[in-house]
């Protein structure tokens, strides 16, 4: 049984190791032994036939081989080991491809994912003899589809057309394509099947006249020119037939096309001679040759093309090629690729990528855009297709986890997806898919939105943008909300009146002064913390007193107006001490010097401690008496995170509250640290811890204190 198909191997690969395809046929028909199809033939006739159909393709004996042994997993016990352990890696990873797209369900996805269950079938057959061996196995299963009931019978050629059809186009192999299409017609749509045949038959005597009169002519005179050609009219397709009147809506005379004769030689210098033949034998119409083999179509279809007005007068396609050009004709750059003498196996590998490139190139995307889309995004990257629970097909780039599924399917799912099943397990997030997986995405309505750590793992475009836009507007959201909350309760704080302060005119006012462009700005920053609720707030109402109250200018410290006295001792001349700058308020004690009165100190000041060890005669009780208004200067250090703008918040609370600023320092520290001394005026203690604690409650600023000893 296996010997014709040795034959034929052997004569197109005449070093073939045949014992490999025997041993194959031995393992097969072992393995399937007592199984039968509903032909009632033995089963391995099935796995047979298909690898008779690969020998067309002149096929290598290891894919032959593994044809043979398609089934061996998918409908016996042999486990996928056994196989290897008797053929080989090379044999027994296609024969699990094979086994592996057989079991994708096909029919029960739906109609309108045919194109992405396509891309799977092709991303999942890592070798793309595993594609071919598989519409082999398809193209045998339409050719005995017959025994099967009429349902099941519509839901294969229904498949067949949908998916294995479209690949057998896509890889060019036209000769499957055609047969498989004519075959879906056959079982689809039987009566119009039937139709066509009948009216190809009817409209044959005629025709086959006609064409049997111009190959006759023309073989005659190529024989007198020493060519050796093979001519015959070029065969029909039933499907593309049924597919012009369906298009159209025209009849069956109105589109039968014009006819063609097919004429083969041994070399292209041989086509143009027999098309000088052809030439001079009927009158060529003008302006219709086409040379394809100077320039191949897209495709690599080479042939010559001409028009001429044949034997009866009519108009008449003659196509001239050579074996080979014939051989890609219908097979397509398949012929080219598939395991030529003395093609490195890597060198097949890359071919192998190009072709699948060019095939993924060729997909018909409806839209333009889309299709550009695909291009600019992902075309180096090989895709990974992963079914929906509903049946629908996902294709995501290689790499892909739940998340970028998720974003996927809907924005949405994507912000409240906290968990995702895969294959009806639970996987971590950032899980990688593999084709063919079934995936799951478990959402929460409390779902706080996507979490930036996402951004590290997911590969797809989409899902990246989705979820930095997610960041961007529910923080701006957030912010604004926040910065109105602040400013409210800013205002609140202050005793002052929010909708006095916030008023549009105000804010606007303000914007434009600090350059933001909207109201909602100044929320959104206050709410970041770019800028402090107190300083907005003071530097409104700050400008508001300003209208009514000129600032004061008597900042000067006088030293007649210290508002010092000590009890009992009038005449005293009293100097503040510099080491730490009392503020009335301030506990005090004097320090009676040698010749320059006595100096001021805070009670609790270093210097103080020090004297009253060496010589606390000369300490005495001093205080606060305030007869107007004066200002004393007071050294503040404020620490906190460096960072734009903090010096502007500081000084506008400052000024905001009519305290005169004498000098500002800023140091940096580290790297984010910085250190800003400022010398105030301030009236008394009262104003100073105030002030200290909105300095203080500024974000980024960790500690204000009052310099205490120099
Ligand atoms: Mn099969």
């Amino acid at each position: 049984m296996i010997e014709p198909l040795l034959e034929k191997v052997k004569a197109y690969r005449p070093e073939a190791d045949l014992e490999l395809i025997r041993r194959a046929w031995e393992f097969a028909s072992k393995a399937h032994e007592g199984q039968s199809r509903l032909t009632k033939e033995p089963y391995v006739s099935h796995p047979l036939a298909a690898a008779e159909i690969l020998t067309e393709l002149a096929l290598d004996e290891k894919t032959l081989a593994a044809a043979l042994l398609h089934d061996v997993v998918e409908d016996t016990k042999t486990p996928l080991s056994e196989i290897e352990k008797a053929f080989g890696r090379e044999i027994a990873e296609l024969v699990d491809g094979v086994t592996k797209i057989s079991r994708i369900d096909f029919a029960a996805s739906k109609r309108r994912q045919a194109e992405n269950l396509r891309r799977m079938f092709l991303a999942m057959a890592k070798d793309l003899r595993v594609i071919v061996i598989k519409l082999a196995d398809r193209l045998h299963n339409m050719r005995t589809l017959k025994p099967l009931p009429a349902e099941r019978r519509r839901e294969v050629a229904e498949e067949t057309l949908q998916i294995f059809a479209p690949i057998a186009h896509r890889l060019g192999l036209w000769k499957f394509k055609w047969e498989l299409e004519d075959l879906c017609l056959r079982h689809l749509k039987p009566g119009k099947y039937r139709r066509i045949v009948h009216l190809v038959h009817k409209s044959r005597a005629h025709r086959e006249e006609r064409i049997r009169a111009a190959t006759e002519q023309l073989s005659t005179r190529l024989k007198e020119a020493g060519i050796k050609a093979e001519v015959y009219g070029r065969p029909k397709h039933f499907y593309s037939i049924y597919e012009k009147m369906e298009s159209q809506g025209v009849d069956f005379d109105q589109i039968l096309d014009i006819e063609a004769i097919r004429v083969i030689v041994p070399t292209v210098q041989d086509c143009y001679t027999a098309l000088g033949v052809v030439h001079s034998l009927w009158l060529p119409i003008p302006d219709m040759f086409t040379d394809y083999i100077a320039k191949p179509k897209s495709n690599l279809y080479q042939s010559l093309h001409t028009k001429v007005m044949g034997p009866i007068g009519d108009p008449m396609e003659v196509q001239i090629r050579t074996q080979e050009m014939h051989h890609t004709a219908e097979y397509g750059i398949a012929s080219h690729w598939l395991y030529k003498e003395g093609v490195p196996q890597q060198k097949a590998d890359e071919k192998l990528a190009w072709v699948r490139r060019l095939l993924e190139l060729h997909t018909d995307f409806s839209d333009p855009g889309e299709w550009l889309e695909s291009l600019k995004l992902d075309l180096f990257k090989d895709q990974v297709f992963v079914f929906t629970p509903g049946g629908d097909v996902i294709d995501l780039p290689a790499g892909a986890t739940p998340v970028d599924f998720a974003y996927r399917i809907h924005t949405e799912v994507g912000n409240s997806c906290v968990g995702a099943k895969v294959n009806g397990k639970l996987v971590p997030l950032n899980y990688v898919f593999r084709n063919g997986d079934l995936a799951e995405i478990l959402t929460s309505k409390t779902a706080r939105g996507p979490s930036l750590d996402w951004l590290s793992f997911v590969t797809s475009s989409a899902a990246k943008s989705r979820i930095k836009a997610w960041f961007r507007r529910e923080r701006r959201e957030e912010n604004v909300t926040r910065g109105r909350d602040l400013l409210e309760e800013e205002c609140k704080r202050q005793s002052l009146s929010p909708p006095e302060i916030l008023s549009d005119d105000n804010l606007q006012v303000l914007a434009e002064k600090m350059n933001y462009s909207t109201i909602d700005d100044i929320y959104a920053a206050v709410g970041f913390g770019e800028i402090s609720a107190q300083a907005v707030v003071k530097r409104i109402a700050g400008k508001l007193q300003a209208r009514h109250i000129p600032p004061a200018e008597t900042a000067a410290q006088g030293s007649l107006q210290l508002g010092v006295s000590a009890p009992g001792a009038d005449g005293l001349l009293f100097r503040l001490s510099r080491c730490c700058c009392p503020v009335p308020g301030d506990e005090i004690t004097g320090y009676i010097t040698r010749g320059r009165g006595v100096t001021v100190h805070r009670t609790d000041c270093r210097n103080l401690a020090a004297y009253q060890r060496s010589d606390p005669e000369r300490l005495m009780e001093v205080e606060w008496s305030l007869s107007e208004q004066a200002f004393y200067s007071v050294q503040l250090e404020i620490e906190a995170l460096d960072r734009v703008g903090l010096l502007n918040d500081i000084t506008s609370i400052i000024s905001a509250a009519n305290i005169n600023i004498r000098s500002a320092r800023v140091s940096t520290r580290k790297s984010s640290m910085a250190i800003f001394s400022l010398v105030i005026d301030v009236p008394d203690l009262d104003h100073l811890n105030r002030l200290m604690r909105e300095i203080s409650s500024l974000t980024d600023v960790l500690r204000v204190y009052r310099q205490r000893s120099a």
